[in-house]
């Protein structure tokens, strides 16, 4: 029995009329705003709504379902309907801008564009390749085919290739201008935390630069018009696509493609019309071959910093425990200690080492010693300040470097830890529960002193030697000053 609207369960039909609202929401509001971009009611010179849907549907795949493409459906109907078209010339456009659409959408799933992870640099190469040569290019077959023989029509059958270019190129061009944007859109919670990154940098000037300079190349461009003009911003385009990130790019790339296809055109229509049609076609094939350029370098910036700084993470932390390792660690903490005169008011060492631990790999494994080290290091950096170091100075051996305490607050924080692990109980794989614990050394300094790092280091390893051979689970203080254990 087939199954109707109604009988969906009341979340399946709640995703169908969001998807229905939303979708035919947006598409009435940018089929609007195309219709009205038609110059002398010809074909509409931007057409965000189709690339609009694709992206969509790309970027929330909830939205693909019937709601959403009947949603469409009305969008565009309505938005026409509204213009004062024919129902039958309104039919058609609408079935041609879903065919586009949906097409293209169909033809990116069908080849597996996986434009989350960008295809190593060239998803929007691929995406320019299937939208031309795929929905772009039916739809364009199935308009010139029908539109110029419906009542109170704008195509006459005698022009039908000009017809077909102007199309087929318009939906190209429009689909690489906009599309981009859609599948580049942060989610909220990544636009939040840029913000809130970006309220807290001071104000640079080098980075309005290729702003600067792609503002003055577009008005070169209107300035001094010819065959070149079109590149004109390349340069300035290239420059701002390895300073600022995709999402940004696609938006600049989108209002200099508009800019530049305005200044370039009107040039023609004073000519005459032929050539009007000619060297706009030429100008938006033209355009989608300039976007794809910026386009293509930003996500491959994207990409290249991405490998940078997981690399970077790889050099830089202990892969078993995530910690820094001994290098980073090091390197982190002798900047903080030559900084403490101008930046912190104290340094606090504490080496921590995991009691008996050869026991623990004797006894249980080394695989179970490994999971010990991961889940001791867990608590320990559940305890800390985002500004604290941790790091794996080797096996079972760690170094933290706590900066701006008293020495009475430091101690706390140690007898803290070293309660913690001995209160955490450890469960290994094979549900077994065992309780360890960690002897800690602390060595200090504050201002105006000035101890060099691997003094300090030397210092909380003295200190630590004496809490092993005083007992262990306890920490003790540099010099020998007090020892602390975490049973009194
Ligand atoms: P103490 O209380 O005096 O510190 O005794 P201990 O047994 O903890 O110290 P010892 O230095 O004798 O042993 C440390 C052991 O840690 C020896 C080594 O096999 C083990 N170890 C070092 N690195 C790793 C690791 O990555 N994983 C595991 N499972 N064991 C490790
Ligand atoms: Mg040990
Ligand atoms: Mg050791």
């Amino acid at each position: 029995m087939q199954k109707t609207l109604t009988d969906k369960p009341p979340s399946e039909q709640y995703q169908y009329l969001k998807a229905f609202l939303i979708l035919g929401f947006a598409m009435f509001i940018l089929a609007l705003l195309g219709i009205l971009s038609r110059p002398f009611s010809f074909l509409a010179s931007i057409w965000i709504a189709n690339a609009a849907l694709l992206g969509l549907l790309l970027r929330f795949p909830q939205l693909h379902n019937l709601g959403g493409i009947i949603g469409a459906f009305l969008g565009f109907m309505c938005a026409d309907l509204l213009t004062k078209n024919t129902f039958e010339l309104t039919f058609v456009l609408t079935i041609s801008n879903l065919i586009s659409a949906l097409v293209t959408y169909y033809l990116i799933l069908l080849f597996r564009l996986d434009f989350r992870n960008f295809n190593q640099g060239l998803t929007f190469l691929y995406l320019f390749l299937l939208c031309t040569f795929g929905g772009s290019l039916i739809s364009a077959v199935f308009a010139v085919s029908t539109v110029p023989y419906l009542p109170n029509t704008f195509m006459a059958p005698d022009r039908f290739w000009t017809d077909f270019g102007m199309w087929w190129s318009g939906e190209a061009a429009n689909y690489v201008v906009f599309s981009p944007i859609f599948l580049a859109l942060p989610t909220f919670k990544i636009l939040k935390t840029y913000w809130s990154e970006k309220k807290e940098q001071p104000y640079q000037l080098s980075l309005s630069l290729p702003l600067i300079a792609i503002g003055c190349s577009v008005v070169f461009t209107h300035f001094f018009n010819g065959p070149g003009a079109i590149m004109f911003p390349i340069a300035a385009l290239i420059w701002a696509s390895l300073t600022y990130n995709l999402f940004i790019i696609t938006i600049i790339n989108c209002i200099i493609c508009v800019i530049l296809y305005h200044s370039l055109t009107t040039f023609y229509v004073d000519v005459s019309p032929e050539a009007y049609l000619m060297n706009t076609m030429s100008i938006r094939m033209g355009l989608s071959m300039l976007a794809l350029g910026p386009l293509t370098l930003s996500i491959i910036n994207l990409n290249r910093q991405k490998l940078y700084h997981q690399i970077l993470y790889l050099a830089n932390h202990d892969s078993l425990t995530t910690t820094m390792n001994r290098r980073y660690f090091f390197e982190e903490s002798e900047k903080t200690v030559q900084s403490v005169r101008q930046t912190a008011r104290s340094v606090t060492i504490l080496l921590l080492d995991i009691d008996h631990f050869k026991k623990i790999n004797d006894q249980y494994g080394h695989h179970a010693g490994d999971i010990v080290l991961q889940q001791f290091t867990q608590v320990i950096a559940e305890n800390l300040r985002q500004s604290d170091l941790f790091g794996r100075l080797g096996g079972e051996e760690f170094a933290i470097l706590l900066k701006n305490l008293s020495l009475t607050e430091s101690i706390q924080i140690a007898q803290r830890l070293c309660h913690l692990v001995y209160d955490h109980p450890i469960t290994l794989p094979n549900n077994e529960v065992l309780h360890i614990s960690v002897s800690i050394g602390l060595s200090y300094q504050t201002c105006p002193y000035y101890i060099p790092f691997q003094q300090l280091i030397n210092r909380a390893d003295d200190a630590l030697y004496e809490a092993k051979e005083t007992g262990r689970n306890k920490l003790c203080i540099e010099r020998q000053l007090h020892t602390v254990s975490p049973t009194n």
